[in-house]
């Protein structure tokens, strides 16, 4: 059964600072309720609404207890991550920082009597061996074993996951597991070397201009799923008020190559790019999608925002953060056009 939301319940979101845990920590406050928002740093692109927001290193326990005082739910979203490049080059550092996190987060909010715990775990936890083939067949839940996940920052997302569901079997801890698909939006991170191939194609043809080139990673032919922040936000709320307890998929079912996320980025851009391919980066699996069934059945619900809608509004605002920051100065022809 759903439970209501309480009256100023009280939630801790940490990753506050980041991308998804700023948009939610927007989205707690408009529901009413109470938030403390804890991470390294201040959210970059905006002023966190957070009623209390700290800056702390959650890879230290006693930090943990300071940020699970007092509240009645937790939004665990602190991670070191970032894009392909970023998780193949870091996986000491990325499993060293997110074991310490999810470990001491979880015994922190058992010490401290929360009530609901959600982790953001990802689409990095299925089997390489699923995804060998562009044409993959979506992933359910229960393809995540036998466990042959991506190396590192997959691996300790299958490991926190466990620890999530000894937490509730051991101790009665009551979490919540979301594997997220490729989230994406404005406010994310698009450039310095953790964007996201969405945002990094965004931000490649804002600079280019009209009939220049841009490079890509891999041949283009990889193909991902991808989930609006929006939908993103409305899942992740819409789960920790559900009753399920096991990992849940959050992503969508529309399977696109990466030349085809550039089409459309070239659409709304009103530009035509060429593209230099770069079969030395890491492009991560081959194919990969998100078998909603289990979404759907659980939460009567899933993301509705079409990829051109969303990938509109995140080129928008990337091109935006460009243009503020001088980094393009010749106007866009979308804007000469209106
Ligand atoms: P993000 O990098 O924008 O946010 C993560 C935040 O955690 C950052 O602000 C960072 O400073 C903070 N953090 C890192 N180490 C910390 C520490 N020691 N103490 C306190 N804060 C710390 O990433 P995001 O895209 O907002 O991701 C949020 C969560 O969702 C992460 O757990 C991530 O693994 C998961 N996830 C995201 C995606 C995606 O597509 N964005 C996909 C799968 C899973």
């Amino acid at each position: 059964m759903e439970s209501p939301v309480k009256a100023k319940a009280r939630a801790l979101v940490t990753g506050a600072g980041g991308f998804i845990g700023h948009h939610l920590t927007k989205h707690l406050v408009q529901l009413g309720y109470w938030v403390r928002g804890v991470d390294l740093k201040a959210p970059e692109f905006d002023a966190s609404p957070a009623h209390e927001f700290h800056l702390l290193d959650l890879r230290r326990w006693e930090n943990c207890v300071r940020a699970t005082a007092d509240v009645d739910e937790v939004y665990n979203l602190a991670a070191n991550m970032g894009g392909i490049g970023f998780i193949e080059a870091n996986k000491a550092l990325i499993v060293h920082d997110n074991v310490l996190i999810n470990v001491h987060m979880l015994e922190a909010a058992r010490l401290a009597g929360v009530g609901r715990f959600l982790f953001t775990s990802s689409a990095c936890v299925y089997p390489q061996y699923l995804q060998r083939r562009t044409d993959v067949t979506p992933l359910k839940e229960e393809d995540a074993y036998p466990a042959d996940a991506e190396d590192g920052y997959g691996w300790e997302k299958l490991f926190s996951e466990r620890q999530c569901r000894h937490y509730a079997e051991d101790y009665g801890l009551d979490t919540r597991i979301v594997r997220f698909h490729n989230i994406y939006g404005p406010l994310g991170t698009y450039d310095g070397g953790r964007e996201k191939s969405p945002a990094a194609i965004c931000r490649k043809i804002a600079l280019a201009k009209d009939g220049g080139e841009i490079e890509i990673w891999g041949d283009g032919n990889q193909t991902r799923s991808y989930c609006f922040i929006d939908d993103c936000i409305e899942g992740m709320v819409r789960l920790m008020r559900s009753p399920y307890r096991e990992p849940l998929n959050l992503g969508t079912e529309r399977l696109v190559t990466i030349n085809e996320m550039v089409d459309i980025v070239s659409r709304v851009a009103g530009k035509t790019v060429g593209r230099r391919y770069d079969l030395s980066q890491p492009q991560g699996v081959r194919g990969r999608n998100s078998d909603n069934t289990r979404l759907r059945a659980v939460l009567g619900w899933e993301p509705g925002t079409s990829l051109e809608d969303g990938l509109e509004r995140t080129y928008r605002w990337i091109e935006s953060q460009l243009r503020s920051r001088n980094s393009i100065t010749e106007p866009s022809r979308a804007a000469v056009s209106r």
